[in-house]
């Protein structure tokens, strides 16, 4: 139908019965007609969501079978080890029947965004050779009761027929962000959720091997522990997998994929870049990756160079570079809190300060960079404890010389609380091993204090000791707005040098 069928009938039908009026026929029945079945479209829109609903099957339709495979995910090999052996159920289902075991309905995919969770589903559905119908947790909720389950109805609907239509024996369901629906009931009021739920896991009731096609639901999710625990029992979204963050391989495996289509120089390396990024997500990556080409495009530069990643790596974790002009004295204060930071970094882990640099990017004034460490999986109390120092130093760092703190730490006092409740749920406080549900409030504003205090006088104390070294770096970082970490390493070297 053209788009503007809808428009024509909307201007076409009032003339059409003004018309009717004006040469003396009774319009009264007509527009009685008119209304009941306005009446009526209403009510099955409410209901149905044949306008939002619709235009979501047809989105969904649209898709064409996935051609993604796993070798186009990088890193997570585990992850992928573990999806593949849970598919293998679905192919070889005629073995499964001989054996009895229990059809696999649900896979779950947990991790953090951007970590591949949607590219994982994607691989499945052409690795089992099904029909890959997506959607989101989000499109379910609607405020009318019942639409949200009328939805869930619909897309089992779709994937049965798209499979029938395109000869397949597999239908896999993705449904995204499945923590929106899937979320814990709480008894009394039912909420509209509810009965989404339940239509989801009356569904999946309904699945059996023995049917095609054999439908798999894959969900992802980066809350698992608010889903409700019908979801996740037997028998249901019963296989776990975990999406994590990539190591430094699984970081450079992602880069060099996305590096395929571009123009890097023989001199790249992408081990360095995967070094340097630590703890970005697939998704960071890939934007390391293009915004790389970007600068280099505007450079007019023929080929991507280490130094457009580098700078790419810095606007993808801190923002763009802005032109926020600073007066000379916010200029000085910034210059003393990030040389506050360095000093301490310098002080506990020597070696690790790459770039103090002044210029604003992103929300930050300024900032210091540091070399990639050896990537780390546990933490002790005392590594925790230097990295809150860290937090701390630009704080104190003010203090030193102004005799007051700025708004300037309201990030790095969250980065600070927040590896206290690591210690705390760690057992690595004075609170002893607890379980976090039963101390209260209170006990845990009083932990938090006592440990920040203590840390914020030591802090104090050792950057004291450092005077000559924040004077120096000082001057060359108001005059240069950059100070480079070989150039700040020669301060200490030289402060070392100087009768104390
Ligand atoms: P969310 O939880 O936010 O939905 P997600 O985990 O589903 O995120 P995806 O949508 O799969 O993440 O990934 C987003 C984009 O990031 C992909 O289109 C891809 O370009 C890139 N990406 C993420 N992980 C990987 C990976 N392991 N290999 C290659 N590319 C990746």
């Amino acid at each position: 139908m053209p788009k503007w069928t809808k428009e024509a009938a909307i201007g076409f039908v009032p003339v059409l019965i003004i018309f009717l009026a004006f040469i003396g026929v009774d319009i009264v029945p007509i527009l009685i007609a008119a209304l009941l079945v306005g009446g009526l479209l209403f009510m099955m829109n409410m209901r149905g969501g044949i306008t939002v609903g619709a235009a979501q099957e047809r989105k969904r339709k649209k898709k064409g079978p996935s051609k993604l495979t796993f070798e186009e995910i990088g890193g997570q090999d585990s992850a992928k080890q573990e999806l593949r052996e849970a598919l293998d159920f679905l192919i070889r289902h005629e073995e499964i029947q001989k054996f009895g075991i229990r059809a696999l309905k649900g896979i779950l995919l947990t991790g953090p965004p951007g970590t591949g969770k949607t590219l994982m589903a994607k691989a499945a559905a052409h690795y089992t050779d099904s029909v890959f119908v997506a959607a989101s947790g989000s499109e379910f909720v609607e405020m009318y009761v019942g639409v949200g389950a009328s939805r869930i109805r619909d897309l089992f609907k779709d994937a049965r027929a798209r499979a029938a239509k395109e000869n397949k024996e597999n239908a896999i369901i993705f449904i995204d962000e499945i923590d929106v629906i899937g979320g814990k009931r709480e008894g009394g009021q039912q909420r509209e959720y509810d009965q989404t739920l339940n239509q989801l896991l009356t569904e999946m009731d309904g699945i059996y091997t023995s049917e095609t096609p054999r439908i798999l639901l894959i969900a992802a999710t980066n809350r698992k522990e608010m889903l409700d625990s019908a979801l996740t029992r037997p028998g249901r979204f019963d296989r776990h997998i975990q999406v994590d963050l990539p190591d430094k391989k699984g970081r450079k495996h992602i880069l060099e994929l996305h590096a395929v289509n571009k123009p890097l120089t023989q001199e790249v390396n992408l081990e360095k870049t995967a070094e340097e990024s630590y703890g970005f997500s697939g998704a960071q990556l890939e934007s390391v990756m293009n915004e790389a080409a970007i600068y280099a495009m505007r450079e007019g530069s023929a080929t991507i160079e280490q130094r457009h990643l580098s700078l790419a790596i810095d606007k993808v974790m801190m923002g763009e570079k802005t032109d926020r002009e600073s007066s000379v004295e916010e200029k000085k204060r910034v210059a003393i809190h990030e040389l506050g930071h360095a000093i301490m970094a310098e002080l506990v882990r020597p070696g690790s300060v790459s770039q103090v640099a002044l210029s604003p990017r992103g929300q930050a004034l300024g900032y210091v960079r540091h070399n990639p460490q050896q990537e780390q999986f546990l933490y002790t109390k005392r590594f925790l404890e230097e990295q809150i120092m860290i937090a701390l130093a630009g704080a104190a760092a003010e203090e030193m010389y102004y005799g007051g703190r700025s708004t300037g730490s309201r990030n790095d006092f969250e980065q600070a609380t927040n590896v206290v409740q690591t210690m705390m749920a760690s057992g690595l406080t004075s609170l002893g091993i607890v379980n976090m549900d039963m101390v209260t409030t209170e006990e845990l504003m009083r932990e938090n204090k006592v440990i920040l205090q203590e840390l914020m006088e030591h802090t104090k104390l050792r950057l004291e000791e450092q005077r000559t070294i924040f004077d120096n770096s000082l001057d060359i970082l108001m005059r240069e707005e950059v100070l480079s970490g070989e150039q700040f390493r020669c301060q200490f070297r030289d402060s070392a040098r100087l009768p104390a």
